[in-house]
């Protein structure tokens, strides 16, 4: 993406400054966090695509393919201020909502315009968007992404009104993992994940391989995680399948044919990860951040030695034990 081209570059030159002398104690990333600012971790130059709220449902995702993106701010030209965002977690709502069989059409994605659609799916949830100054600290922008369970934090720029980069928690843990490779870090990240209990181990969602789309669509809106871990019938993990992945429906115009199954679905995507990025108990949380960093991914799949899926371990596990614990915050408590 744009956003990791440019960062390394941007970040190298900004950090000499920043490395404590000796040993770091538990606070250093939180402290890291505190004294950063929401601008420093965005990258020089990068794509921003925007959407109208008048604009068709169906034509806004087919823009987010198109542009190799994962998420739109929206403004409403009436109001004349950004609204909300667009997600691909939106376009599960909306298919799972209005998808019969593959013989009916959705009429609803044909037609609605994002602003109608906003107005049945947020009736009866607040509807205001969460965003951030480029003068916040780091550390609030992650307080303000875990507490809400999103993944999407637009900066905008208070004097201008201009949204002036989308922050995620992979962006912000690749900007930390810089700063880390430079400093000597605190003594927990040479222990087992499963003695620091980082991440989720109990009541994971998992898809059976041999499930319908719309089944893993039903999951990801009942359970509202990011990702399931594909399984087969030993509880083996097989595959991974990510709310990004359901954007492949809309780049192949395949949305009309929920009821194909996992296994075809994970066949028929055109980007995406050879295998499955796992971890075991024993890992330390060293390897846990080098490893995810270093794939791009959300999060990874804890296993046993037998592949039996056993948890996951999130960027927002990793950024609330690191940054967020220290502070005596749990973020992702619901
Ligand atoms: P995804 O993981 O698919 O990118 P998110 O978890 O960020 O999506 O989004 C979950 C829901 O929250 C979606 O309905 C999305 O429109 C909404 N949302 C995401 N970011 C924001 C934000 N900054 N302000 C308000 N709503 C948001
Ligand atoms: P996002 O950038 O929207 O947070 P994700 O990291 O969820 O995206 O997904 C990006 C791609 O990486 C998807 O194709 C997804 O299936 C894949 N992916 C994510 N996590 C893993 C994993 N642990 N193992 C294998 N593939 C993964
Ligand atoms: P995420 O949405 O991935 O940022 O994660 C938010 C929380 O949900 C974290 O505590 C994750 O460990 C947890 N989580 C993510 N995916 C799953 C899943 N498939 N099953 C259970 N918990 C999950």
């Amino acid at each position: 993406s744009p956003a990791s081209v440019h960062l390394g570059h941007d970040v190298q030159c900004k950090y000499s400054a920043a490395i404590p002398p000796a040993e770091a104690d538990a606070t250093v990333y939180m402290n890291f966090m505190k004294s950063h600012r929401c601008y420093d971790a965005i990258p020089t130059s990068c794509k921003l695509v925007i959407f109208d709220t008048t604009l068709q449902v169906k034509k806004a995702f087919f823009a987010l393919v198109a542009n190799g993106l994962r998420a739109a701010p929206l403004w409403d030209s009436k109001l004349q201020r950004f609204v909300g965002m667009l997600t691909i977690t939106d376009f599960i709502n909306i298919l799972h909502c209005y998808y019969k069989s593959p013989m009916v059409q959705m009429y609803e994605l044909e037609s609605h315009k994002i602003e109608t659609w906003r107005d049945i799916y947020l009736q009866y949830s607040s509807h205001f968007l969460i965003s951030i100054s480029p003068e916040a600290s780091l550390f609030d922008a992650i307080y303000s992404l875990l507490r809400h369970k999103i993944h999407r934090l637009p900066v905008i720029d208070p004097e201008s009104g201009n949204v002036l980069h989308i922050l995620t928690h992979k962006r912000i843990l690749k900007f930390l993992h810089i700063f880390v490779s430079k400093i000597r870090q605190p003594a927990f990240v040479r222990r087992q994940i499963q003695e620091l209990g980082i991440g989720t181990f109990r009541d994971i969602a998992t898809v059976q391989q041999t499930a319908s789309v719309y089944d893993a669509l039903s999951i990801f809106v009942e359970r509202r995680v990011s990702a399931l871990p594909v399984v087969d019938q030993q509880g083996k993990v097989v595959a991974l399948y990510s709310r990004f992945d359901v954007i492949n429906l809309a780049a192949q115009k395949t949305y009309n044919n929920l009821d194909m199954t996992m296994q075809e679905a994970l066949r028929r995507r055109s980007c995406y990860v050879e295998g499955v990025i796992k971890c075991y108990p024993d890992e330390t949380l060293e390897t846990i951040i080098d490893r995810i960093v270093q794939a791009e991914v959300h999060r990874l799949v804890l296993v046993d030695r037998a592949d039996v899926v056993k948890g996951i371990i999130s960027l927002s596990d990793l950024l609330q034990a690191m940054v967020l614990t220290p502070a005596g915050i749990d973020a992702l408590l619901s």
